[in-house]
Parts: structure tokens; sequence; C-alpha cells
């Protein structure tokens, strides 16, 4: 109990038992109100009637009397009532022309009765209430004339015994209702209890879920009530907590797998080159081949960083309107040296101005990176081929090579992270299979979309779809 008094209004279980406890009495009060205003009127009623059906009898009996003889004394008038069957708490008197009055039942009429009974209007027998100063009276009186004989019937019938079963009644439902309420308060504690324990377990079970095993399940899951619905929207939400920490984990070790190789080589080169003293240009060689590596090691610190910031939704973008043709065009330029170099040939045309909007540095490091695996993945004398087109709701840049192509088991991988494709084939080149993964993310961020088509051994082509309107990217954790 002590464990529970702190917890009192605060529990949602509290708060049922509340409601439940307050609609019951609202509910009760009403139903003995309506059952005190029945019972009351259906008494009230019952007198009435009784009333009226004695005072028509007496007034039908005396007239009959009163033609054939003199006036009916005290004792003729007993005799007509114990014939009617008058109960003992009704009282009837005649009064007669010559001013004497014929009583029945043993009490004369309370003095105050009578006179505020000849106060009022009603002799034309209908029942009227009146208080005599002590108690209340229900009086039904008639003036009748039988022949040249006048007389005037009064029945009276004391309500205290109505009002005492009235009170009864009124105490029978006072006294029920604590019990009542009593009872409607531990049986909705009890079953609120019951209805909210799924709630307990999700509660225990999502605890645990969070501090141990991302992998765990909701059980409640299986119901199909409420609950149910509840905790599958929870399994969803561990899904794909679930799926974003994997994400993070995995993107951690391939980041710190990566990192490790230049890192490597720049201590074993520095350690060969420390290891005894050298010739200048020996130096020099070493410093040559040290930059080369830092160099690399920067362009992957550099995508990690680009990566994890987007992943973060850390990634400033500054959307403004793009001419397509011109960061096309732009990033043609950039590695056209590197294609020359390579014997290969670049064509691109530049059409009419097409407008997206996006950031520019973006989809420039986007195209680059397509151009440069282009360049990268095609044997020397092979030709490389940029289009843009228009289409209905943005535009499309493609990159076709001659190179190597892609086997369909690496189509459905490389723009994953870290992914690389056949590293024998094309061993020497440098790479960290994080350029097709930032192509397609830089797309994503756009509201578009990158997409391949190879055959291997003759070349690719990548597409990227940028609309014209910018679309807000879908968090990385929902996708
Ligand atoms: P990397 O740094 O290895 O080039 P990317 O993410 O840019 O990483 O590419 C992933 C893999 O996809 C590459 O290792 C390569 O095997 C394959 N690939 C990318 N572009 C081409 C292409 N134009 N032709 C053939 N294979 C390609």
């Amino acid at each position: 109990m002590r464990r529970l008094i702190p917890q009192f209004g605060k529990t949602v279980r509290w708060r049922l038992t509340l409601w439940y406890t307050l609609v019951l009495c609202l509910t009760f009060i009403l139903f003995s109100a309506v059952v005190d205003h029945l019972t009351a009127r259906n008494l009230y009623a019952q007198v009435d009637r009784h009333l009226t059906g004695t005072l028509s009898s007496v007034t039908a009996s005396l007239d009959q009397a009163s033609l054939e003889s003199a006036p009916s004394t005290s004792e003729h008038l007993r005799e007509e009532a114990a014939e009617l069957g008058l109960p003992a708490d009704t009282l009837l008197q005649v009064s007669w022309p010559d001013g004497s009055a014929s009583y029945v039942n043993t009490r004369s009429l309370p003095a105050s009765l009578l006179e505020r009974a000849s106060r009022t209007e009603a002799e034309t027998g209908l029942p009227v209430t009146i208080f005599d100063g002590a108690r209340q009276w229900r009086v039904a009186q008639i003036l009748r004339r039988a022949g040249a004989f006048e007389y005037r019937v009064l029945l009276a019938r004391d309500l205290a015994p109505i009002e005492a079963q009235l009170q009864s009644l009124r105490r029978t439902l006072l006294i029920t209702l604590p019990l009542i309420l009593l009872l409607a308060a531990a049986g909705g504690y009890f079953l609120a209890g019951r209805a909210l324990r799924p709630v307990a377990e999700i509660a225990a079970q999502a605890r645990h879920i969070e501090a141990h095993a991302l992998d765990e399940r909701l059980a409640a899951a299986k119901a199909d009530d409420e609950f149910g619905q509840l905790a599958r929207v929870l399994n969803d939400l561990f899904a794909r907590l679930e799926h974003a920490f994997q994400h993070q984990r995995q993107f951690l070790a391939d980041a710190a797998h990566e990192l490790r190789t230049p890192v490597a080589i720049l201590r074993s080169q520095a350690d060969v080159a420390l290891e005894r003293p050298r010739m200048a240009e020996d130096y020099a060689v070493t410093l040559a081949a040290m930059r080369a590596e830092t160099e690399h090691l920067s362009a992957l610190v550099d995508n990690l960083l680009l990566i994890a910031r987007a992943d973060a939704e850390q990634l400033p973008l500054s959307v403004e309107a793009v001419d397509v043709m011109e960061v096309v065009d732009d990033a043609c330029r950039a590695v056209r040296p590197l294609a020359q170099s390579k014997q290969l040939t670049l064509r691109w045309e530049i059409g009419d101005e097409m407008s997206v909007r996006g950031d520019t540095r973006l989809l420039r490091r986007a195209v680059i990176n397509v151009l440069t695996n282009a360049i990268k993945y095609t044997m020397p004398g092979g030709a490389i081929t940029i289009a843009v087109e228009p289409e209905a709701d943005g535009a499309a840049i493609s990159v076709t090579d001659t190179g190597i192509g892609l086997a369909p088991e690496d189509v459905l991988h490389i723009f994953e992270r870290f992914y690389r494709a056949d590293r024998a084939l094309m061993a020497h080149e440098e790479g960290s299979g994080l350029g097709l993964a930032i192509v397609k993310m830089i797309a994503e961020l756009h509201g578009g979309q990158v997409k391949v088509e190879s055959v291997f051994g003759a070349g690719s082509r990548f597409t990227i779809f940028i609309p014209t309107v910018h679309v807000d990217p879908v968090p990385v954790w929902e996708r």
C-alpha cells in the first residue's frame, strides 16, 4: 500500500480508476434521483387515486342516504366507511348543514388542517397537499347537494407514512453509494492493472533490448490489439536503430582498415629511410613517395569526413540554381589532362542551359568521381562520352566508357561503401571504394539517384539523375 500511495494520481492505472469511480458515482447519483422521483410520484398517485375513489363512493352512498332519510350520524358514516374499507390513516369528515359534523377514524381532524382546508378553493374533489403546521396532508374535499340537502365531505390522508417510506429508500441509497463506489474503485483498479500489464511488459523488454541486445524484438508485437500495434512500431524503431548502429560500426571498422594501409606504408618508408644515413637524393625520393602517399591519405580522410558529415546530417548544403551543363563542362575540363595521359578520348557536348536546384560543389564532385572512375577502368585507346539529357522533372548526366565493365554480381554492390570490384584486374589502380558511395549520397541528398548499366568486358554507363526541384533527403537511419 505504501508503494501505491506516492503514485496516486500519477500513474495511468490510478487515473483510470479515478475516472471509472467518478463516472460510476455520477451514474449512481442519477439513478438514485430517478428512483426517488419515480417512487415518490407513484406513492402520491396511489394516495390520490385512493382519495378520489373513496370520495366518490362516500358521496354516492351519502347522497342516497340523504334522499331517503335524515342526515347520517357518525355511527352510520362509520358503517359506510367500514363497508368501503377506509384505511386507518385516512380521515373522513362530513359537515352537515346544521353545523354538526360526523367523522370516521378515531382522531378528529386537527383544527389547523380544517382551517387551512376551508381556505383552499379546491372543493371539486381534486386532492391537494396541505401543511397543518406539524405535518403534510393530502386532502380531497367536495361540496355536495342531494335534493334540498347540502353537505361537505372532506377526506384527508396523513402523508407521514409515505414520507417515512421515501426517507427509508433515500437512506438505503445513501448507504449503498459508498459501498458501490468502494467496490467500483477496487474493481477498476484491478481491471486497469490487468489491462495495462502489457505496457509494463513492453517497458521491461524494451529496457532490456536497449541495454543488451538490439537484435531482440518485443514479443507483444504478435498481439492483434493496440499494444500489439505499439510493440510493432517499437520493433520497427529497434530494427532501424540496429541497422543504423551496424552501419556505423561497419563504417568505422572499414574506415580504420582503409586508413591502416597508407599509415603503415608511410611508417615503413620512414623506417627504411632512417635505417642508416643516406644521400640527400635518396631522402628526396623517399619524401616524394611519402608525399604521394599522404595525398592519397588526405583524399581518403576527405571522403570519410564528407560521408560522416552527411550521415550526421551536418553537411552544409548551399542549394541554389545550378546549370548542369556548366558543371559537366567544368568537370570534363578538370579531368581532361588525366584522360589524355592515358590516351583516352573524352567527348562531351555543351547544349543549352539546363537548370536544377542543388549544391554546385557537390554536383561537380559527383561528376568528377564518375569521370575519374571511367578513366581509371578504361584501357588506353578507349573513349569516354558524357551527355546531359533533359528529363520531365530534372536532368540526367550519363558517363559512358568502353572500359572493363562490371560483372552482374558487382553491379549490385558497387555503390556500397568500401566496395571494390575485381581488384586483381586493375590492382594497380588506387582507390578505396568510396567514390561511387559518395556519388550515390550526393544524388540522394538532392532527391535524385544514380544507376549503372554495364557489360562485362565492354564498358559501362553511369547515369546521375538530379531533379529540378530540390527534395529534402531521407535521413540515413530511415533508409
Ligand atoms: P574506387 O575507389 O575503388 O574506384 P568506387 O566506389 O569509385 O571506388 O568504385 C567502386 C568499384 O566499382 C571500383 O572498385 C570498380 O571495381 C568499380 N567501378 C567503378 N567505376 C567503374 C567503371 N567505369 N568501369 C568498371 N568498373 C567500375
